[in-house]
């Protein structure tokens, strides 16, 4: 069974960017964001967020924090998210899960036998382009968070206002391959 993914950003693409949300009742969803999601998942792609949450290793908060923001988020998100991956370390750890590196994409493709073809990474910042790059799959820059800035200058396929946007022409590929 061949397992379609788009692997999203978190701060910026489905909630707001606070820079470093360190409290539940900051968690808010964008404009969209939720009806974005459910299209995707209805033609059958699998949700994987893909975060850098270097707060942890500059101390402002705790794994278990971040795990317990994803839970809240994902009852929000009526559980559509299938996995969320989260790199919890600074720059100078120089670890290979901290994006633009693949680490994150790399297990979730091993975890889910993911067909990188079929796949997109979507998200508000250029290092989330890049991911996508790097990884070979598909880049997408959506203009909420930072993407105002971003899209002035970016590599990403194509630029779209939200993930409803996003959701519309994914599905659309999809049903013309
Ligand atoms: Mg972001
Ligand atoms: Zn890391």
């Amino acid at each position: 069974m061949e397992i379609k993914a788009v692997f999203l950003d978190r701060d910026g693409t489905i909630i707001e960017d606070v820079n470093y949300l360190s409290k539940l009742e900051d968690i808010k969803l964008l404009p969209h964001a939720k009806d974005g999601l459910k299209a995707l998942k209805e033609c059958g792609y699998k949700l994987i967020v893909v975060s850098n949450q270097s707060g942890v290793g500059r101390g402002y908060f705790t794994k278990e924090f971040v795990e317990k923001t994803h839970k809240v988020l994902n009852s929000m998100l009526d559980n559509m998210i299938d996995a969320f991956y989260f790199c919890p370390h600074t720059p100078n750890d120089n670890c290979s899960c901290r994006k633009p590196k693949t680490g994150m994409i790399d297990e979730a493709i091993k975890h889910f036998n993911i067909n990188k073809k079929r796949s997109y990474v979507v998200g508000d910042k250029e290092s989330d382009i890049e991911l996508g790059k790097n990884a070979n799959i598909t880049p997408l820059l959506v203009t909420s968070g930072y993407g105002s800035i971003t899209k002035q200058n970016t590599k990403a396929k194509k630029v779209f206002d939200n993930l409803y946007e996003v959701a519309k022409w994914i599905c659309q590929e999809d049903s013309t391959e």
